[in-house]
């Protein structure tokens, strides 16, 4: 998609706090630090419209995009951060849930997996989770810059030929080199349907 317009909206922690108007939106949850600003602010050609998670108080919210005027990008924050206090930590699972289960507008959720990494059972809570409600997913493994084409073929394997991933579609990315970016817009834009 060329990108015109991409702006923050808004900041949520309640369903009363979400931006309305009905645009389709594509949500990205990952663990803190997996590269989830990096991989939006690469979709969206920008350098620092997602933020990154350094300071861990401060991403415990949901954070609303308008790319175009005509869809969103939802940054869901990231979980599996043990520095986050235990308030917070706890406070993230109804967020997400309500979020995920009330939103109408949702299309699709990507899940964003580091792609040298095991993955964790926060990733495996979530993707059940997803799976339970029958939410759309997609799995992209990022930070792909640094594997191998042997290791690729490996990591691919191991997860589709695993439950709760069979036949799940698992796509490499890299926002150091913009691998998979154009894959990743062409799937995004398949779930949030035509747009004029
Ligand atoms: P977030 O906490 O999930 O939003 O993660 P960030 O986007 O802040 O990224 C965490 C760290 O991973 C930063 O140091 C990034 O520079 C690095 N990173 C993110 N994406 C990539 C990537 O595709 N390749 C490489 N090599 N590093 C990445």
């Amino acid at each position: 998609m060329r990108i015109r317009t991409a702006e923050f909206i808004q900041s949520a922690t309640r369903p009363s706090e979400y931006p309305r108007g009905n645009f389709p939106e594509v949500a990205f949850a990952g663990k803190s630090n997996v590269g989830k600003s990096s991989l939006i602010n690469a979709l969206l050609n920008r350098k620092n419209l997602a933020k990154t998670s350094s300071s861990p108080g401060r991403t415990q919210s949901i954070n609303f995009f308008r790319v175009n005027g005509k869809i969103s990008f939802v940054d869901l924050p990231g979980y599996g951060y043990a520095c986050v206090p235990l308030a917070l930590r706890r406070a993230w699972k109804p967020m997400v849930e309500s979020y995920l289960q009330i939103r109408k507008e949702l299309r699709l959720v990507v899940v964003i997996l580091d792609a040298r990494r095991e993955v964790s059972p926060e990733d495996m809570d979530l993707m059940d989770w997803l799976d339970h409600h029958r939410i759309p997913f997609l799995l992209v493994l990022t930070k792909a810059d640094k594997l191998s084409s042997l290791d690729r073929a490996r990591k691919r394997r191991s997860l589709q030929e695993n439950p709760p991933f069979a036949g799940t579609e698992v796509l490499f990315f890299s926002a150091l080199t913009g691998e998979g970016k154009a894959e990743l817009w062409k799937k995004i834009e398949e779930a949030l349907g035509p747009q004029e």
